[in-house]
């Protein structure tokens, strides 16, 4: 069989052309100027690291901003939450990306912005690593979020070095609100360098994916960084990721996200799948016309939405038989679905209901897939209280989702 997953990806590439060309191709970094404005590529990338792939997917571009909430990782992960915090906040900005956009403490607002950025730069590798050795950092974690090695395009970074004014202007001023700790013109370079590194829209949706599925990455299963690093960013992603558009894209997109100037947007959807999407031409807010387009498209036909209700906490209880019904004078409560905090409420509740007789509880799991940390410490302590009230309890795990 030929997988539709191709051709479904292929149709959205279609339609998201035929509603037409508009928008800007960036022309502030001349190198910029010079790409074909009609490319369009879109990719996914599984948690088992299945990529699927249409358009220009081999078609190679500068990453730009997209390398920001990477290379907040690194930082997050070299030096830890604290430390990065006291460089760079976690507030939307509401300001354009390549504003002074400080609090009032100076301490820029965010890592999604460039002036957060450019402090973040020198944030990752360890605490007296040389710019050359936060590069060599950057680009070896970049390169494992891909799964490849990748490379600066030179001609890209020199041309947007030879005109990078105002990122110099902001790393002077997180310079003097004493944010950022290097030399202003070693920050803007090492920053511009990790702007030049080129991907193309597989090596985006793998990088998406590896954020995704907590820092594994899925066809190398390297461990990239810990997970509670991606649920910082993935966070931060998901306020402040689409420059000012952010608020916009939540609501109609749903998935933590960036995107950059080159046109390049990604998406990572916790636990569930990475996009890559990349054409140049821009909206007023410096997004890929195309490439939202073809998230919110995948979003709504494939109900990925952050904020949709999942039903499985009303449907948790299968069934209920009270002692009276039940030839062997046990009463049983069967669960189904994942046990997460919601879903093993349900359950608890059932059970704080169970009369103080002498009937045995079975708590059948049979139809229980998975529990999470928490869903698997909320039963086996109703199961210890029941105990503890008297009752004898037989749990039936044949999934061992109570196993640690
Ligand atoms: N290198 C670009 C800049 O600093 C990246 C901007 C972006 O992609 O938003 O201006």
């Amino acid at each position: 069989m030929r997988t539709p997953v191709n051709d479904y990806l292929e149709e959205v590439r279609e339609t998201c052309i035929a509603e037409g060309d508009q928008g800007a191709v960036a022309d502030y970094i001349p190198e910029l100027a010079r790409v074909d404005p009609d490319r369009f590529a879109v990719a996914l990338c599984t948690i088992d690291g299945t990529v699927y792939s249409v358009g220009d997917d081999e078609h190679r571009f500068t990453i730009q901003s997209l390398s920001k909430p990477f290379v907040y990782a690194l930082a997050l992960a070299d030096r830890g939450l604290d430390k990065v915090l006291e460089h760079v906040g976690v507030e939307p900005s509401g300001d354009a990306f390549n504003e002074i956009s400080l609090e009032d403490s100076g301490r820029p607002r965010n890592p999604m912005i460039n002036i957060g950025a450019i402090t973040t730069h020198g944030l990752a590798g360890p605490e007296d690593a040389t710019p050359e050795q936060s590069m060599a950092r950057i680009v070896q974690g970049l390169s494992g979020f891909a799964g490849r090695t990748l490379e600066v395009d030179e001609a890209v970074f020199e041309s947007e070095r030879q005109t990078a004014d105002r990122n110099m202007s902001l790393a002077y001023m997180a310079r003097a609100q004493g944010m950022l700790e290097d030399d202003p013109r070693d920050a803007v370079d090492g920053y511009t360098r990790q702007c030049s590194l080129i991907v193309d829209v597989r090596d985006l949706a793998v990088m998406a994916m590896t954020l995704a599925g907590g820092g594994r990455n899925p066809i190398t299963d390297e461990q990239v960084v810990p997970p509670w690093v991606c649920r910082q960013v993935l966070s931060v992603m998901a306020t402040c990721g689409m420059y000012d558009a952010a608020g916009d894209w939540m609501s109609s997109v749903g998935i933590p996200a960036k995107s950059g100037v080159s046109g390049g947007v990604l998406g990572s959807l916790p636990g569930q799948i990475g996009i890559g999407a990349f054409s140049p031409r821009l909206d007023a807010f410096g997004n890929s016309v195309r490439a939202v387009r073809a998230c919110e498209r995948l979003s709504n036909d494939m109900g990925l939405h952050l904020m949709q209700v999942p039903e499985v906490a009303s449907h948790v209880l299968y069934d209920v038989v009270a002692p009276d019904d039940q030839g062997d004078g046990t009463r049983e409560v069967k669960l189904q679905g994942t046990m997460h905090f919601a879903a093993a409420e349900v359950a608890l509740r059932e059970l704080e209901g169970v009369p103080e007789d002498d009937a045995p509880v079975v708590l059948d799991l049979s139809r229980v897939s998975s529990a999470n940390r928490v869903g698997r410490r909320m039963l086996l302590e109703g199961v210890r209280r029941l105990k503890l009230d008297g009752h004898e309890v037989r749990v039936e795990d044949p999934n061992t989702v109570l196993d640690d």
